[in-house]
Order: C-alpha cells, then sequence, then structure tokens
C-alpha cells in the first residue's frame, strides 16, 4: 500500500481488526519511510463507491482527496495529521455505509459534521473552500448556527480599537 503521506510504497501491519460488522478487515499500518500510520480496508470483494459531482458527473470516491482538502483546512491548528487521517477515514465508512453511490454534497456534508467538533476554524475553512460544491445558502446556514451558538465576546481584539471616537 502506497503511503498516503509520503508515497513510499513499502509499510507494516501494526494492527489488523474486523470493520463494518465483520464484512472487511481494518488494517493499521505504519510507513517504513516516513513512519506515519494510515488504515486500509480489506474487503473480499470490493465494493466500489462512486460520487456524483455537481455537473453530473461520476467518479470513484477517493479519501486522498478529502484529505488534501483537510490538510488545506487545519493549516496552523492544532489538529494532527493522525486525526486528519482518521476523520477521512470515517467520512469514508459513513460514506459506504450509505454507498454505492454518494454526491460531492454529502462527502462534503460528512466531513463538515466531523470537522466541526474537531476544531471550529478548520471548520470554517473547508466549508468556505467548499462552498462551491453546495448551495451558497446552505453555507451561510451552517456559518449563522455556528456564529448563534458562540457567546457574545465583549472582549475587544487588538485594531478594533478605532471603534472609540477619536473626535
Ligand atoms: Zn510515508
Amino acid at each position: 500500500m502506497r503511503c498516503p503521506w509520503c508515497g513510499n510504497p513499502e509499510d507494516k501491519v501494526v494492527d489488523s481488526r474486523a470493520a463494518d460488522d465483520g464484512d472487511a478487515i481494518r488494517r493499521r499500518r505504519e510507513c517504513l519511510s516516513c513512519r506515519r500510520r494510515f488504515t486500509t480496508f480489506e474487503r473480499v470483494e470490493e465494493v466500489s463507491l462512486s460520487v456524483i459531482k455537481r455537473d453530473g458527473g461520476k467518479e470513484p470516491f477517493d479519501r486522498a482527496k478529502v484529505v488534501a482538502g483537510l490538510v488545506k483546512a487545519i493549516k496552523n491548528r492544532p489538529v494532527t495529521d493522525e486525526q486528519v487521517a482518521r476523520l477521512a477515514e470515517r467520512v469514508e465508512e459513513k460514506l459506504r455505509r450509505k454507498g454505492p453511490v454518494v454526491t460531492t454534497q454529502e462527502v462534503g456534508m460528512e466531513v463538515l459534521t466531523l470537522l466541526r467538533r474537531l476544531d471550529e476554524v478548520a471548520y470554517l475553512r473547508f466549508a468556505s473552500v467548499y462552498k462551491d460544491f453546495q448551495e451558497l445558502t446552505d453555507f451561510e446556514r451552517e456559518l449563522g448556527l455556528l456564529l448563534q451558538k458562540r457567546p457574545a465576546t465583549p472582549k475587544r481584539a487588538a485594531g478594533s480599537t478605532r471603534a472609540k471616537s477619536k473626535a
């Protein structure tokens, strides 16, 4: 299995267990080059998972795309590569249960649901990057819900003092 982080094809299996109620074997692997870990799912007969894009086109689900989107969203945030990998894996598991065909919007919403619990800033970034897969109103509704949850913060940030009258 090629390492999703560095592309090295050599790894070792560090753990194997049943997943999806025994329909799959979940293997934790460790890259022999960069030492980062990732998970693969092995099935007797791999059931394909396809994604319907907004333009109507269909493509195989690619977890690496989810990871790539997440990596951008978590930049400078206290979220580890390990957490990103796990989140992407959970998204794939959820989508496979819905599958075999899902929409890009469903992919995005699964990511957002899990990402919100992990890091709100990353969540907002991901939502804004991926808003083109949703109707803008969906994004605005999500943003509105998130902002409503925030307690009012009277604390003034540096730079906002221009609100004070200078005259
Ligand atoms: Zn690696």
